[in-house]
């Protein structure tokens, strides 16, 4: 018997509202604790509270999904119409397979259009709320778990959870016990949102390793002076990354110029393959032939209503314009780290755990999300593997994987 008393006892409100500081409380037996309010964690809550388990999700922020809510530049690229095990990087490619064969777009979809709303694919086979909106998605999940009587704490860091036949679950000046813990705090991309890395502590704490940690989709760096004057300005382009004349990733899209550097979803996507020295040939104009270029930069001596202001003004200064604009080379010397990466690389490996996501050593510990070793391209993987990993131990836990 825990020495804390019931939570129900103390909080009436069993809403994200409920204030734990400088509160003991246990749970009922049965309880399920899943630390992290984001996009793994606020999913596994749902369906276990919707399965009738008693579920309390533990936020260190002052509200749930704050990182959700910024995804896909705030419209919520929640999934992709294609999610084939290609798409994604980890220790376990076989494991990750067969979770994505269970746990598919229509799958993701139906999930998520059972909170309300529409979701649609756009052209590329990205999907997101009709309403373009990434908040709109966390306030439905909120909505939601508020509606199935989760316990939801928020402004609860949690510093440590230990197992001595029941678990215990630390925070400053509060602690509660639960049967089962899911550990969904995500990785250490993104440090602004709460995920510092700090949580993988929590699983050290049971014998997990850690895989090497890097940040992936991050913006790239160049030389400043190869750039000045061009932040913000956004182009559909084409590139081909480059090391000792072999091309490691060529594709089309967006190309953001940013202080120092360059970002945009197609930088992301040959983010995941440049190192420093390798070289960004980016064609600016990649619908438009040289012959047409140099035809009318001739007659006209003119960039305008051919590329974007700045980048036209910077350009007509420069000897072989043309040949600039169908081959502007940026030699990479390196990325803006976790501070700037959308998703971690690297985490407890996916093969620690077994079909559930449970650990192999320490049965009712599971994962969920990013914190795994398991990261996705562009275009909606990661959310997609944070909901299909967090339904994925929800359905283990409730006896239905
Ligand atoms: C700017 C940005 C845009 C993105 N856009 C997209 C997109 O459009 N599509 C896409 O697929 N992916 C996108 N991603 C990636 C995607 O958001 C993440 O991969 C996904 O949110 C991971 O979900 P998660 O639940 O595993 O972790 P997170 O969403 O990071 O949630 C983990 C939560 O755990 C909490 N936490 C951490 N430690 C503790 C603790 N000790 N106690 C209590 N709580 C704790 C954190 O505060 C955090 O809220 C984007 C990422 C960023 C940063």
């Amino acid at each position: 018997m825990c020495a804390c008393q019931s939570i129900d006892k103390y909080f009436y409100l069993r809403y994200y509202k409920i204030m734990a500081k400088n509160m003991n409380f246990d749970t009922h037996t049965g309880c399920v604790a899943v630390i992290g309010g984001g996009a793994a964690g606020m999913a596994c809550a749902l369906r276990l509270a919707r399965g009738g388990r008693k579920t309390v999700l533990i936020e260190r922020g002052d509200r749930l999904g704050k990182k959700l809510s910024a995804t896909g530049n705030g419209q919520g690229n929640v999934t992709n119409t294609d999610i084939s095990p290609a798409h994604y990087r980890t220790d376990d490619p076989a494991r990750l397979s067969r979770i994505l064969s269970r746990y598919g777009t229509e799958e993701i979809v139906g999930f998520l259009e059972s909170m309300g709303g529409i979701f649609l694919a756009d052209g590329r086979g990205r999907v997101y709320p009709a309403s373009r909106q990434a908040s709109a998605v966390t306030d439905l999940f909120r909505g939601a778990l508020a509606k199935c009587g989760a316990d939801v704490l928020t402004g609860v860091h949690v510093r440590s959870v230990t197992y001595d036949g029941k678990f215990t679950l630390m925070w400053d000046g509060g602690q509660m016990c639960a049967d089962a813990v899911v550990l969904a705090a995500g990785g250490k991309a993104a440090p602004a949102f709460g995920t510092d890395g700090s949580a993988y502590a929590l699983a050290r704490a049971f014998g997990h390793t850690v895989t090497p940690l890097s940040p992936a989709l991050v913006p790239l760096k160049c030389d400043p002076a190869l750039v000045r004057g061009l932040k913000g300005i956004r182009i559909d382009g084409a590139l081909r990354l480059v090391r000792g004349g072999e091309t490691l990733f060529s594709g089309r899209g967006d190309i953001l110029f940013a202080d120092g550097g360059v970002s945009g979803d197609l930088i992301f996507r040959a983010s995941s393959y440049a190192q420093k020295g390798d070289v960004l040939e980016l064609d600016l104009l990649p619908d438009v032939s040289p012959e047409k270029l140099q035809t009318v930069f001739q007659k006209t001596g003119s960039l305008l209503c051919v590329l974007p202001n700045g980048l036209a003004r910077m350009l007509a200064r420069e000897d072989e314009v043309c040949e600039r604009i169908k081959r502007f080379l940026l030699p990479v010397t390196g990325d803006f780290g976790f501070a700037r990466a959308q998703v971690t690389r690297g985490g407890i490996p996916l093969g620690e755990t077994d079909e559930g996501l449970q650990s192999l050593l320490r049965r009712g510990l599971y994962f969920a999300g990013e914190i795994l070793h398991a990261d996705g391209d562009c275009g909606g993987y990661n959310l997609h593997w944070a909901f299909a990993s967090g339904l994925c131990v929800a359905d283990a836990i409730g006896g239905k994987a």
